[in-house]
């Protein structure tokens, strides 16, 4: 089986967010010795230079433009998963975020970048660029790659497409102008194709087009085809339901173990977690709150949007400051919860300790020095911090939604009593049932025995992507041989 992995991003090259962890180890647990996997991404500069050595294999001569696009050739770092860079300066090199200019705002021409991006993604896919390899197979992610399975789709012998929504609030959404632009078949300008209330609609790309959907867990793949999580695109996915699967998302338990993590402080293990409580006093110096061990330190990492329900622990502030608990979170996002956020650090610096920034290195700490870790989403496609959490004996409090209600186990009597309890889960979006949660959260660590069953058996549970892996191969084989 061979299988091309088109992504916009892939840890250790390059990060916004969950995708990146993904594509950055999907690949390497999917290839084994019947599964060739490649890696494709844009070549930004953080990609080149962290991808190491590198060689031109590749001119390519793609539709609707003159620039000079380059293919390159290395290896994901620490694997042998066979990497292809998208060199087109022009699009890519430049400073500032994989997809927002350096003072905020999406690049304006993120059409045209990721439209290039899809045409180069053909062109391998096709054997175009002199390769020699063909896969049978291209895997696509959001909508950065959502032109593939469409441009695919006008060829004769072409691979099987898959397309998997990491989240599908993000859709690639542009003025006509663009589409005219781009040169796309003038029939992909309506309803049942690419428009989407009078835009042009990348996701769409692959929803409409790609052999088969999924999404990153069972119940986010249920949840798309309803009008609250559908977000206006409910009745595709309904049509395209019989296409449709969820699949949990992985961890790499390689850079995500207390056990041997190399940002931490202190290791530790399920079997001997003392070391935690070490951890925990290392974090609260780093957020400078008083080193209080007994305390419950809830803490969060991710991005500051609405989809993560930052607002709702904000609600509640003055609630939690009646309360023997602290709080740390660290993020970046909104102009307007960043300040709201350090508003709340500077009046009690005793309980909140915030950092606006992104620190991969603080986040395992984050992970592995708190008690337990809020994720109060409004909806999450899978969620990558709630398994991290539980593996680093941080039982999270989370909404029951998508990949959260897929891997957290409520901590109900019943749960309790048969040992299968992993966290606290809460039904709606509101900051009243995420306070009753955070108040079985304080009731059960008042117990410690209680407590330490839960934290282990969090962190005995396999997440790991072994069994994704195999379910990602068991879908490859259905598209090669519907
Ligand atoms: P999403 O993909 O919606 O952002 P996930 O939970 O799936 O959410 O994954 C987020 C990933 O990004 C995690 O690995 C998390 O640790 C990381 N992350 C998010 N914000 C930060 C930050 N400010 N600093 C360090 N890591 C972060």
């Amino acid at each position: 089986m061979d299988i091309l992995f088109a992504a916009s991003e892939a840890h250790p090259l390059v990060k916004t967010g969950g995708l990146a962890d993904v594509a950055g180890s999907l690949p390497r647990a999917i290839k084994n010795s019947q599964t060739e996997i490649r890696l494709i991404l844009p070549a930004y500069p953080a990609a080149i230079t962290n991808a190491g050595k590198l060689k031109p294999v590749a001119e390519l001569k793609l539709p609707g433009t003159t620039t000079p696009v380059r293919l390159l050739q290395g290896w994901l770092p620490h694997t042998r998963v066979r990497l292809y860079l998208v060199d087109a300066p022009e699009y890519f090199d430049r400073p500032g975020g994989l997809y927002s200019a350096p003072q905020g705002g999406d690049w304006p021409d993120n059409a045209d970048r990721f439209a290039l991006f899809a045409r180069a993604v053909c062109s391998v896919a096709m054997n175009r660029t002199g390769l020699e390899w063909q896969p049978g197979v291209v895997h696509c992610n959001d909508w950065q790659t959502g032109l593939v399975p469409a441009l695919l789709s006008l060829e004769k012998e072409r691979p099987a497409t898959l397309f998997t929504v990491h989240n599908l609030a993000y859709q690639g959404l542009f003025e006509r102008d663009r589409f005219q632009a781009l040169r796309l078949p003038d029939d992909w300008w309506s309803m049942d194709k690419l428009e989407f209330h009078h835009q042009v609609s990348f996701i769409k790309g692959g929803l409409v087009f790609a052999d088969r959907i999924n999404t990153v867990s069972p119940a986010y793949a249920q949840e798309i085809r309803t009008a609250e999580f559908g977000c206006g695109l409910e009745g595709l996915l309904e049509y395209r339901s019989n296409t449709l699967t969820g699949i949990l998302n992985g961890v790499d338990y390689q850079v995500w173990s207390p056990g041997r993590d190399s940002s931490l402080p202190y290791a530790y293990t399920a079997h001997r977690p003392a070391a935690k409580l070490k951890n925990k006093c290392a974090l609260q110096k780093a957020f400078g709150l008083p080193v209080e061990p007994g305390l419950l330190l809830f803490g969060h990492v991710g991005r500051l949007v609405e989809q993560k329900g930052i607002d709702l622990i904000l609600q509640l502030v003055p609630k939690l400051l009646q309360r023997s608990m602290q709080l740390v979170i660290l993020g970046t996002g909104h102009r307007d919860l960043e300040n709201l956020l350090r508003q709340a650090n500077s009046l009690h610096p005793e309980h909140i300790g915030i950092r606006i920034d992104y620190d991969e290195k603080l986040a395992h700490l984050l992970e592995a020095g708190s008690d337990s870790f809020l994720m109060p989403s409004r909806f999450e496609p899978c969620g990558l911090n709630q398994l991290y959490s539980l593996r680093y004996g941080t039982p999270p409090v989370v909404r029951s939604t998508g990949g959260l209600a897929d891997s957290v186990v409520d901590a109900t009597d019943a749960n309790l009593l048969q040992g299968a309890a992993t966290g606290f889960v809460f039904k709606n979006a509101n900051s009243r049932d995420l306070l009753q949660a955070i108040d079985r959260a304080l009731e059960l660590y008042a117990r410690p025995d209680a407590w330490k069953t839960l934290m282990q058996t969090g962190m005995r549970e396999d997440f790991s992507w072994t069994r994704s892996a195999a379910a990602y191969r068991d879908l490859y084989t259905r598209l090669l041989d519907p």
